[in-house]
Parts: structure tokens; C-alpha cells; sequence
């Protein structure tokens, strides 16, 4: 679906796990990335609504590109807002949002069944109901509440620390 918060539940959680080691940022633009296939089939009216970017491979490329722009598009705007104590390394950048695109192929593929997300190796849809659609939508609001909990406890303690 185009841009389903709950995609960021994970994302808190692995920000609180990995602190500056991953960017909520990135993570957040690789949502955004992903689903603009399916905007534009939405809006085309395509029976099939997501395709090429919700496999293996289009992950790949989406994070690739996501990757790219994620650190020059996020650094500003953290700067901005001033949340941005260091340059987000480029390795970060990569690796969060591949961790973005993959995750997202994941829990769209519980989903959606229109999804072939192990094409052109495998047919269908096997991750399809691996949970049940209401307790992922759950777990996904636990995963962003420990997440986020765990990124405050962090940054108090930073600033304790700088205190
Ligand atoms: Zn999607």
C-alpha cells in the first residue's frame, strides 16, 4: 500500500537496537521509495499494484538509490531541525536502507497478494499469511513502542552524559 506508517514500528526499533549506526531518516525515505510503484498503478489502475520494486531484485535497486540520496537529502534537513550531531556515514546510509527496502518486501509480502517477492525464481507469493494481517499491524505498533522508548532512553543518556 502507498505509505503505510506501520512500516516504521520496525524502523523505531531498529534505530533504538542500532542508535547511530542506523538513520530513522533513510529508513523512512526507503518507505516512501518503495511504494511509489504502487502509487502510480493505483492511480493507473493496474490489476497487479505491486511489481518490479516489491521483489528481491527491485528492493536491491530501490535501496541502492535510496542509499544514494539518503544521505545528502537526510543530512540538511537533521541539520535543520537540529538533530544532526555527526555526517551520516555512507555506510549507514546504505545499509539502513537496504534494511528499509527488505523489511518493507517482508511485511508487504504478508500482505498483499498480488506480490511475487522471490521473482523470477519463485512464483506466487509464499510469504503470503505467514501472520495473521491484524497481529503484524499489531506487532508493528510494539516494535515502534519499544523503538521508541529505547531512542529516548538513549539520547537522555547522551545528554547526561554531555551534561
Ligand atoms: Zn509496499
Amino acid at each position: 500500500m502507498p505509505f503505510t506508517p506501520f512500516h516504521l514500528g520496525p524502523g523505531a526499533l531498529f534505530k533504538g537496537a542500532g542508535g547511530d549506526r542506523f538513520s530513522f531518516m533513510v529508513f523512512g525515505g526507503a518507505q516512501v521509495l518503495m511504494d511509489i510503484e504502487p502509487l502510480v498503478r493505483i492511480l493507473r489502475h493496474d490489476g497487479v499494484l505491486h511489481g518490479f520494486t516489491h521483489t528481491i531484485a527491485g528492493a536491491l535497486a530501490v535501496g541502492a538509490i535510496t542509499g544514494a540520496l539518503g544521505k545528502p537529502i537526510s543530512e540538511p534537513i537533521l541539520r535543520f531541525f537540529g538533530l544532526l550531531r555527526h555526517p551520516i556515514p555512507w555506510k549507514v546510509s546504505f545499509i539502513t536502507a537496504m534494511i528499509g527496502t527488505y523489511s518493507h518486501i517482508i511485511l508487504d509480502g504478508i500482505m498483499h497478494a498480488d506480490m511475487e517477492p522471490f521473482w523470477p525464481l519463485i512464483a506466487g507469493n509464499p510469504l503470503l499469511g505467514l501472520v495473521d494481517v491484524g497481529l503484524l499491524h499489531i506487532l508493528c505498533a510494539i516494535c515502534g513502542i519499544i523503538g521508541a522508548i529505547a531512542v529516548a532512553v538513549r539520547w537522555s543518556a547522551r545528554n547526561d552524559l554531555e551534561r
